[in-house]
């Protein structure tokens, strides 16, 4: 971690500490949050956490969420959290436009930031940088960061707890980026007394039955499949978010489901919401979805996890998108994918 020695002297003393992560949080930005506020609790530290929007149900269980203050409802408040802190956390995103106004607020009021993040091509904007995109998720490297600060102590129950939960939604449940190293992470906490069953209940088998309805609408109605851009999309409308009452969080992983399919090698999940129209990208093997979000969509991401958004409705899109891949798969042989019959 780059000026780590300096950080560990900041933290030896109690400090004002604001834990953030992205928009949208999901269940790496929440654990990680959630595991660090623990850990520098535990500390003698007073610490806030804040997301610009509202995390999903299935995160509730954690200690702690309840105390998280989302900013789009509480500008106010956070703000003037921001104005005493000595610290701010910046977790799972690395440019301070994935927080938007608070990260323009936190910006202007030059607030020591650390970074903690396991994203492509981050920004200049931290005193403290823990960046490592071969990480399987930031989860991962809050366990190393607490290894790195506290090589005596036990690992925390709660701490383990989250920092699993987190590993688990980033992997796919261990499908995704996974590591030699990272098994020995998931060992470690194991060893603290994890339970994974409990802990993939909580997350994954806790949907109410309009979740099951949606995907059913989204695979039935709403799927494309285009062979010759081996490419599937699903697209939802606003007034399919009405007639489901489509939350936050309710379409998680909906995007994976297109990558089942064998002849897919790029999914594309694209939402009109109120404002903007969002697209979750994914991909197998080489394909970078992530230069399709940063070099069109304004967005960004990894090799095979990306998003973005457009501002031009969602028909018009979803021509755009379709006219891009035709472009960029044209020139993609998928040599390694797919691999087995
Ligand atoms: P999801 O499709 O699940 O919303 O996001 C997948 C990944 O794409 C996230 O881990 C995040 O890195 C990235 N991502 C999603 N939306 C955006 C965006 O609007 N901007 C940037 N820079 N990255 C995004
Ligand atoms: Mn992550």
């Amino acid at each position: 971690m780059q000026n780590f020695t300096q950080l560990q002297e900041i933290l030896s003393t109690p400090k004002d500490i604001l834990i953030t992560s992205h928009r949208n949080p999901d269940g790496d930005a929440i654990g990680s949050s959630l595991a660090l506020y623990h850990f520098l609790k535990a500390h003698y530290h007073t610490v806030y956490v804040s997301f610009p929007s509202e995390f999903p149900d299935n995160f509730a269980w954690m200690e702690g969420s309840e105390e998280v203050l989302i900013y789009d409802s509480k500008v106010k408040k956070v703000n003037k959290i921001i104005d005493n802190v000595d610290l701010v956390f910046a977790l799972d995103f690395n440019g301070l436009d994935r927080i938007d106004k608070m990260g323009e607020y936190i910006a202007k009021k030059k607030v020591p930031v650390a970074m903690i993040d396991h994203h492509l091509d981050p920004d200049d904007f931290s005193q403290y940088t823990l960046s490592d995109p071969s990480a399987s998720s930031t989860c991962e490297l809050i366990f190393d960061f607490i290894q790195m600060m506290d090589k005596k102590d036990p690992i925390d129950i709660k701490v383990a707890e989250y920092i699993y939960t987190g590993i688990l939604t980033d992997t796919g449940s261990f499908k995704y980026n996974v590591t030699p190293k990272l098994f020995k992470t998931c060992a470690a906490l194991f060893n603290v007394g994890i339970d994974s069953n409990k802990i993939q209940s909580l997350v994954f088998n806790s949907l109410p039955k309009k979740n099951l309805e949606l995907l059913g609408y989204c695979l039935n109605e709403c799927m494309e499949i285009i062979p010759e851009l081996k490419t599937g999309i699903i697209s939802l409308t606003k007034k399919d978010y009405e007639d489901f009452d489509i939350q936050r969080g309710d379409t998680e992983g909906i995007v994976n489901y297109l990558l089942m399919l064998k002849e897919v090698q790029v999914a594309a999940f694209v939402t009109e919401q109120p404002k903007i129209v969002k697209l979750s990208l994914r991909s197998k093997g080489d394909f970078a979805v992530n230069k399709i979000a940063s070099d069109h969509f304004k967005g960004g991401g990894h090799k095979n996890a990306a998003g973005g958004a457009s501002f031009t409705g969602l028909k018009s899109t979803l021509t755009k998108l379709k006219k891009i891949l035709k472009e960029e798969v044209g020139e993609t042989s998928f040599k390694s994918y797919p691999a087995q019959d």
